[in-house]
């Protein structure tokens, strides 16, 4: 079952791409990242070199594909899109590799998901520009170098732990997303509404800001979702009465949980006193596999304040307590 407010791409978000800003100053927040990169930029042009290789990590839906294509387009190269898990063998990379123009932008989503054999090929290109490889087999095997051009790696993956040390060392320019400000998200919401030709009204824009869970693609389909009840309601301006009363049916909550956020907080409240409890337990308590909870539930839930992993297991905040209208549970020494 798929959720509104979950932050992976979907099917429906192919729709997004008219939503993605097209220069480093229309997108807006990661403050930091965006006046670092802003330099970077301008360097490597000036120069005249291929940009240094960059590392986006964040959670979903951050905005990492929409850099990488701002970043190709503010230095004025080409831009090719694959992903991890795509390139299945050595010769699919040597494929794309030498099929690049000089200082072209390579955008690898989901990095942390490419075969050590793909990694492996993988390091001498980054570094020197070179591609080492195997052709033939037994003892007929010969290995063979090829010169690429030089080219700006652009990598992106959910979690920085996730990608090897190796990998990691080589990308100059390693950069970390935030989750969002609901005045951040307000902007981000106020634009796509004018691009998709929706009339809403700040306090409208405000209010999907605030249920979107820091994160600019759950504010996207929001938006979507919520013009659907408008105009179906034959509301031609979406005011915050109108936004909150549609979010309501899609039972987003004020704080931008969801039903399946509110049956993992009840769960881990009533069946186990608020903790600590083993993911694999609740995991199995809820019917899902273990990473569900992991990667899709626990993520904003502990942003939130609302639960903490600790090492004895997952555990119910006394704001998570007070958020399901509990008292927390008295804790026995053991
Ligand atoms: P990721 O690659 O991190 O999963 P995307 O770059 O695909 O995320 O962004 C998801 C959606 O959110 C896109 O529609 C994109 O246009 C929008 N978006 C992301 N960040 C911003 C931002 N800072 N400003 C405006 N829109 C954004």
């Amino acid at each position: 079952d798929q959720r509104v407010v979950q932050s992976e791409r979907t099917e429906e978000d192919t729709g997004e791409a008219n939503l993605r800003p097209a220069g480093l100053d229309e997108f807006v927040g990661q403050q930091e990242l965006r006046s670092n990169l802003s330099v970077f930029i301008e360097a490597a042009r000036r120069r005249g070199e291929a940009l240094d290789h960059v590392l986006f990590f964040g959670p979903p839906g951050l905005g990492k594909t929409t850099l990488a294509q701002i970043v190709a387009r503010e230095l004025g190269v080409g831009f090719r899109h694959t992903s991890g898990p795509v390139i299945a063998k050595p010769g699919d990379l040597a494929a794309i590799l030498t099929n690049l123009q000089p200082r072209d932008v390579l955008f690898i989503d989901e990095i942390h998901r490419l075969t050590p054999q793909v990694e492996e090929i993988l390091y001498p290109a980054m570094e020197d520009f070179q591609l080492d490889l195997i052709i033939g087999e037994g003892p007929a095997a010969r290995s063979v170098r090829i010169d690429l051009p030089p080219f700006t790696l652009v990598g992106a993956t959910t979690r920085s732990g996730l990608i090897t040390t190796p990998l990691r060392e080589r990308f100059g320019i390693p950069l970390r997303l935030q989750f969002y400000q609901p005045d951040e998200l307000k902007l981000i919401v106020a634009r796509g509404a004018r691009v998709l030709g929706i009339e809403m009204s700040a306090d409208g824009a405000m209010e999907v800001a605030r249920r979107s869970r820091g994160t600019p693609r759950v504010a996207g389909r929001l938006l979507r979702r919520v013009r659907d009840f408008a105009a179906v309601a034959d509301n031609a301006l979406i005011d915050q009465g109108v936004a909150d009363n549609a979010l309501k049916r899609l039972q987003v909550d004020e704080r931008g949980l969801d039903s399946m956020d509110r049956r993992y907080l009840r769960c881990l409240a009533e069946n186990y006193g608020g903790g600590p409890v083993g993911v694999e337990t609740l995991a199995a308590a809820l019917s899902e596999q273990r990473d569900v909870p992991e990667e899709v539930i626990e993520p904003y839930l502990i942003q939130q304040g609302l639960l903490q992993r600790t090492p004895r297991g997952r555990m119910l905040t006394s704001q998570g307590f007070s958020y399901l209208g509990l008292k927390p549970t008295p804790r026995v020494a053991a």
